[in-house]
C-alpha cells in the first residue's frame, strides 16, 4: 500500500511536469478518489456513468455506481454495514436485450428490459439510465 502510494505520487509529479494524461483501470475506489480528476464507471463493457470524480463520489446517479459506493468503506464517514450488489454481471456473449444492469438493478422498470438506455446528461455527468431519460442524450 505504501509502495502503491509512493508510485502514484511519482506518477502525479511526472504528470504535472510533463503534462501527459494518465488512465487508471482499477477496482480500487480509494485510489480513484485520490488520484483522478474524472471517473468513468464501466459495467458489462459499457460506460454506466462518467463525470468529475468528486461529483460521482458525492452524488452517484447510476444504480450500479450507487451500489459500488455502498460496497466500499468510507475512511471519513461513520461506520456502516457494507452492502454488495446481488447477482453477477451478464455473459458478454448473451447480453440482455435492454439495460445490461437490469437483472441486478433495484430500480428496474418494464422499459429497462425492453430497450437499452443511452447516456444522458445529468448535472455535468453522463449516466446510462432511464431514470435520467429526461436529460439530453449524450454520446455513446
Ligand atoms: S435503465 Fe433501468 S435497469 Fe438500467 S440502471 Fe437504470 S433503472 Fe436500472
Amino acid at each position: 500500500m505504501v509502495a502503491q502510494r509512493s508510485l502514484m505520487v511519482q506518477i502525479k509529479e511526472l504528470q504535472d511536469e510533463l503534462g501527459f494524461a494518465v488512465i487508471f483501470v482499477t477496482h480500487d475506489m480509494s485510489l480513484v478518489s485520490h488520484f483522478s480528476d474524472r471517473l468513468m464507471v464501466m459495467y458489462a463493457g459499457q460506460v454506466a456513468e462518467f463525470g468529475p470524480t468528486r461529483q460521482v463520489f458525492d452524488a452517484p446517479q447510476h444504480p450500479y455506481t450507487i451500489g459500488l459506493m455502498d460496497a466500499f468503506p468510507s475512511i471519513r464517514g461513520p461506520r456502516v454495514p457494507l452492502t454488495g450488489i446481488p447477482g453477477s454481471p451478464p455473459n458478454l456473449a448473451r447480453l440482455p436485450q435492454g439495460c445490461r444492469f437490469a437483472p441486478r438493478c433495484p430500480k428496474v422498470m418494464t422499459r429497462c428490459e425492453q430497450q437499452p438506455p443511452e447516456l444522458y446528461h445529468v448535472n455535468g455527468t453522463l449516466v446510462r439510465c432511464f431514470l435520467h431519460a429526461d436529460g439530453e442524450a449524450g454520446h455513446d
